[in-house]
């Protein structure tokens, strides 16, 4: 039967905004697309070159007969839209019908197609048709598209380098792959698989096949709904995070959309677990009713809009908290050898691997100006362990931080500890740190502060430009309960000042002006609050940081063991590491080899 409809030319033209083939990820993004509608369970994508010398899709679908086979390629030919509103919901992918035309238009293909009984072979040049014969009669579509802008070198010289090409469509495929996971999604370039999934519908497999099994085991899943939205999925440990946001995948009604607030909320939801330049890996399924959303349907984009935004955030935010507190999140020592990690698939993350320590700056700039110990930097490391099946998770992630107890002190920096389970080593400085940030904070929040006189009011002299500014901006110390005035030529006199601010004063005081210039008209309590308390905890974290006693250590971990968060320092670093019994037998290279009684 024929299926493919010559489109309306409304239609068509409100669709075809702007061109459609662009780059290689276009031309695999069409192609795979149409393997989806034509209700294939398996997808290959074959890649030459990153799909610049050839990309070939093998699926099993219905197929086409002889009549559509030709029709699409015509311009205007689609079977996805039935009338314009379908335009508005997410029941179809694809519906770009001239983009196979357009792709043809500039490259060499070949499709075999059969429904199952006569195979039909169409070979177009140029988007001229060259030849129509009969073909394989395996039930599917091989559509190979090959020397991409052939005929259009001006277009060819855009193309990006062969590693942009590449990523690109891997991240493309990754996402489908997580969106899909009932489709099995091969993805390979010059014979090399990159992504191989098992169409099992377990989208944690899919996780495992994209950033391996580490990773996967170190997913939480997620799950939560209010009255118009059903959300589940997974979300990393804070313990992993990744240097750009391309792994927070949402997926709304099956379809990868983006959307920014999405991705802010859930990453605002991990502050203080991790640094807030890092992003957690999370793949979120929403179902909706697709009234509910405007998708955009520029053909290139998947941005998407929700008309009950407030409240799918509150209980995305809801749910990333609730996942991620109450529960023992102490990373565990890397003891495996790097070898085993080294030679990896092409991924956009793994990028990461250069990355050094630099989203911990502004501590260790604080550190390094104190001149503390140097912090050791913080390696990010991609563990990827093959042969651990995901399903056995050693750890016992439920409940709170452990009972721990110290043995001894290292360079008055690192404490370290043991239960019947292992060892732990926890960093004094970022340990004082956090359970300091939780008690200010909670000052700063009390309703009444109330204020404190200065015995010896503090005059600060500011430039002409910052006097200005404090000028038009002196109410916002004055509701932080500050007595503040003017005094002389650019200055200030601070006379009072809230009860929280304990320790150093003075260089507390001033680092409070100095949030307040910057920050003027865009001043925000919460953040502020933030900025203020992590401040001061690190200054009184640093006088602090001595040789302890046994009886200090004790109480330090138990203040700690009592914070909301007590993995991380303020800045997201971790306070506590852990080494399991097992780990230090694999370390000494005692396990498997003798036992140890
Ligand atoms: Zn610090
Ligand atoms: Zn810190």
């Amino acid at each position: 039967m024929q299926s493919i409809k010559i489109m309306d030319e409304i239609l068509a033209n409100k669709i075809a905004a702007g061109e459609v083939v662009e780059r290689c990820a276009s031309v695999v993004k069409e192609l795979v697309e149409n393997s989806i509608d034509a209700g294939s369970t398996e997808i290959k994508v074959e890649l030459k070159e990153a799909g610049t010398k050839e990309i070939k899709v093998i699926d099993n679908g219905k197929g086409m007969g002889k009549e559509d086979a030709v029709l699409a390629f015509s311009r205007h030919a689609t079977s996805k839209i039935k009338d314009e509103d379908d335009l508005y919901h997410l029941a179809t992918l694809g519906f770009r019908g001239e983009a196979l035309a357009s792709i043809a238009a500039v490259s060499k293909v070949d499709l075999k197609t059969s429904e199952g009984s006569i195979g039909t072979h169409v070979i177009i040049n140029g988007g001229k048709i060259k030849e129509v014969g009969k073909g394989d009669a395996r039930k599917g579509t091989i559509i190979t598209v090959s020397e991409l802008f052939y005929n259009t070198p001006a277009r060819l010289k855009h193309m990006k380098s062969l590693y942009t090409e590449l990523a690109s469509i891997t991240d493309y495929m990754n996402k489908l792959a997580l969106s899909r996971p009932d489709i099995r999604f091969t993805l390979s370039n010059n014979d090399n698989i990159s992504l191989q999934t098992d169409g099992s519908g377990n989208q944690l497999k899919v996780i495992k096949s994209i950033h391996g099994s580490d990773v996967a085991r170190k997913m939480i899943k997620v799950a939560g709904e209010n009255d118009d939205y059903s959300v589940t999925g997974y979300i990393s440990k804070p313990e992993i995070h990744r240097s750009s946001r391309n792994n927070m995948v949402t997926i709304v009604n099956g379809r990868v959309v983006r959307n920014i607030d999405i991705n802010r909320v859930i990453n605002d939801a991990y502050h203080s677990y991790k640094p807030d330049n890092r992003y957690p890996i999370t793949v979120l399924n929403i179902e909706v009713d697709p009234s509910v959303i405007d998708v955009n349907i520029h053909p290139t984009k998947m941005d998407i809009k929700f008309s009950k935004k407030d409240t799918l955030l509150e209980l995305l935010k809801n749910i990333v908290i609730e996942a991620i507190s109450h529960r023992n999140l102490i990373p565990k020592a890397e003891v495996f050898p790097k070898e085993k990690y080294e030679n990896l698939s092409l991924d956009l993350e793994r990028e990461s691997k250069i990355i050094t320590n630099d989203f911990y700056k502004e501590e260790e700039k604080v550190l390094e100006n104190y001149l503390i110990k140097e912090e050791e930097p913080y390696q990010v490391k991609e563990n990827i362990e093959n042969d651990i099946e995901i399903s056995r998770d050693e750890e016992n992630n439920e409940g709170e931080m452990p009972e721990m107890y110290p043995v001894g002190l290292v360079h008055g920096t690192y404490i370290i500890c043991q239960n019947e389970k292992g060892m732990y080593i926890i960093d004094q400085h970022a340990a004082k740190e956090r359970c300091n940030y939780e008690k200010f904070k909670k000052e700063m929040g009390r309703p009444n502060v109330s204020s404190i006189a200065l015995l010896f009011p503090i005059i600060i002299e500011l430039s002409n430009n910052d006097f200005i500014i404090l000028k038009e901006n002196m109410q916002i110390l004055k509701d932080l309960k500050f007595n503040v005035e003017e005094f002389g030529i650019n200055s200030v006199i601070v006379k009072e000042h809230p009860a929280w601010i304990t320790g150093d004063v003075e260089y507390t005081i001033r680092k409070i002006i100095e949030i307040v210039i910057a920050t003027r008209k865009d001043f925000d309590i919460e953040k502020f609050n933030e900025k203020v308390a992590t401040m001061m905890s690190c200054k009184k974290a640093i006088k602090a940081n001595t040789n302890i006693t046994m009886e200090e250590m004790e109480a330090l971990i138990n203040d700690l063991r009592k914070c909301k968060n007590p993995y991380n320092c303020p800045h997201g670093r971790p306070t506590t590491i852990y080494y399991s019994n097992y780990d230090l037998e694999k370390l000494f290279k005692r396990s498997g080899f003798d036992t140890i009684k």
